[in-house]
């Protein structure tokens, strides 16, 4: 109703606008006195629920609810079905770029707040977790029973159900593919409102759909992670190399080796032929004490170099490591002495990236806005990519970390709702970029027009690529983005959010479509 009567308030009549959004918000407040909820509801002042890790939107929600249980979160939604235009979000922790957990004058469910459960299987071959648990808070209580999962982020301060929403990739998805692969087992909330419980066998429409579903179909209340025996050690290894073709096939070689016969993690990353100490040489090495040898670098080296980055786990005093890791480095091709190591324990290198949070924290840039691109680049179009983007529109990097490495498109499972470029081998393309306070560095716009570029640039030369964590703002760019799966991702839609009420801050279904 509300809705219907603004539009006939004059676009300028502000005073209006915000009286009727007192009345929606006193409405807002009757209705969720008769629900008995066994959580609770903040109105007004949402604070950070209306922002992101990307810092480049903002909204403002009608309410914030944290849900005790997953009845709640029924409840809720259940509620927004029976109105025109209410919608609602699941917010994991907010670390998406482009405002996808946002729900403007919406309702935003803080998956954090409900009680973190994660509980060992019978069999130790799986954990059952709750939806907004962080992956670090997974990783700590799994592994005091000397078990961890096996596929993971790089950085673990997003939560379960945020990242099996677009898929979780880190240098083990070569193995295990991508964590929406690593679970057997979902209890979700669909759009209807109903607590349903899926698999690969019962209510499988369900379970793929959900799984990359950028929050479409249903938001994730438990999820049945599969784990390993945890290693105690991790050799992990860091190789320079001066030409992308010599880099791009040891990655490739790595990878596609028989499953045990290679390392546990295989990433990689572009970085800046310079001293400068955030994108250049200083950004390589893993020990302070011993840094980048610049005189090693071949004098026919380009504006960027390349880092492959691999991890081999072990026991403790394993006299083994040491054979096998030069077993695995003896074929490859990086530029000698650009090769650097330590052994670190496995939660401390699985907790890496929260050590340059803290040093980010510190430095301001972590709250600063970070417009991050993210693509997954079919084999068959990398090298252009590599011209084009890294050695030219990039060459004096992001800020931040560039990564690429190759993923295989055979470890991945179509059935869900993860859209990837042809071929048996891709990569995923990271650009991570921290604002800087330097005067020479890019402002936010400048980063955001850098990234259409490159865009445009991929679009131009032809290059089969898909944005990983997409975000357009017409229904046009979806349509493209899923290509020959829009009619599927529609219908899913249609089959368990026929009100396009969840997570409106995609941008896919407006309400009423
Ligand atoms: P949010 O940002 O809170 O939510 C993301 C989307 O999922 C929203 O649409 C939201 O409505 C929906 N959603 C949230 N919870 C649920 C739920 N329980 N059920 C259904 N839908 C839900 N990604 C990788 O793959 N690999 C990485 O190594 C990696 N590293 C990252 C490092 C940093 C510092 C950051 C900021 C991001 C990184 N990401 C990485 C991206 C990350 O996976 C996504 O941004 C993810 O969505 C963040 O999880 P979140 O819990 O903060 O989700």
């Amino acid at each position: 109703m509300i809705a219907f009567v603004k539009q006939f308030v004059h676009e300028n009549d502000v005073e209006s606008i915000q009286e009727l959004e007192a009345k929606e918000e006193d409405d807002i407040l009757v209705l969720f006195k008769g629900m008995e909820l066994q959580g609770n509801v903040e109105y007004g002042s949402t604070g950070s629920a209306g922002k992101d890790f990307g810092g480049m939107q903002s909204s403002k929600p009608l309410a914030v609810i944290r849900p005790a249980v997953s009845e709640d979160v029924a409840k809720v939604i259940r509620l927004a079905s029976r109105s025109q235009h209410l919608t609602v979000a699941a917010r994991g922790n907010g670390h998406s770029i482009n405002g996808q957990a946002m729900a403007h004058r919406g309702f935003v469910i803080d998956m954090k707040s409900m009680e973190t459960r994660i509980e060992v299987g019978p069999t130790r071959k799986y954990a059952d977790v709750s939806g907004g648990a962080l992956w670090e808070e997974v990783l700590k209580y799994v592994l005091s029973h000397g078990l961890a999962p096996r596929s993971w982020t790089d950085y673990l301060g997003l939560t379960v159900g945020g990242t099996l929403s677009n898929a979780g990739v880190s240098g083990q998805t070569f193995i295990y593919g991508p964590q929406t692969e690593n679970v057997t087992e979902l209890e979700v909330v669909t759009g209807k409102g109903d607590v349903t419980v899926c698999s690969h066998t019962q209510n499988s429409e369900l379970f793929f759909s959900v799984l990359g579903g950028l929050g479409q179909f249903g938001i994730i209340t438990r999820a049945r992670v599969l784990l390993q025996p945890a290693p105690n050690m991790v050799r992990w290894i860091r190789m320079v190399y001066n030409e992308f073709s010599e880099f791009s096939r040891d990655a490739e070689l790595l990878v596609t080796r028989e499953e045990g016969d290679s390392f546990d993690y295989v990433e990689g990353f572009v970085f800046v032929n310079s001293n400068d100490p955030v994108n250049g040489w200083p950004s390589v090495p893993l020990d302070a004490n011993y840094p980048f040898d610049s005189t090693r670098i071949p004098r026919t080296a380009g504006p960027v170099l390349y880092c492959l980055e691999v991890a081999l786990h072990h026991r403790k005093d394993d006299p083994t490591v040491g054979i096998r890791v030069e077993q695995l480095l003896g074929q490859l091709r990086f530029c000698e002495d650009l090769r650097f190591e330590v052994d670190v324990q496995y939660v401390d290198f699985l907790l890496r990236v929260k050590r340059a949070e803290k040093e980010a924290k510190e430095g301001g840039i972590w709250d600063a806005p970070h417009p991050w691109l993210n693509l997954f680049v079919s084999k068959t179009g990398i090298a252009d990519f590599d011209r084009v983007v890294f050695k030219n529109i990039l060459k004096h990097g992001v800020g931040g970390p560039m990564l690429v490495y190759p993923l295989l498109r055979s470890k991945w499972d179509n059935r869900t709702s993860i859209v990837l470029p042809d071929g048996d081998i891709f990569y995923i393309v990271a650009l991570l970029r921290f604002c800087f306070p330097y005067t020479k560095g890019l402002s936010v716009e400048e980063m955001i027009a850098q990234n259409q570029e490159i865009i445009k640039c991929c679009n131009t030369n032809g290059l089969d690529f898909k944005l990983y964590l997409p975000h357009y703002n017409s229904e046009e760019g979806w349509k493209q983005h899923f290509g020959n799966q829009w009619t599927r991702f529609q219908e899913r839609k249609a089959c368990f959010d026929p009100n396009a009420i969840l997570a409106p801050g995609q941008k896919i279904f407006p309400k009423n479509w």
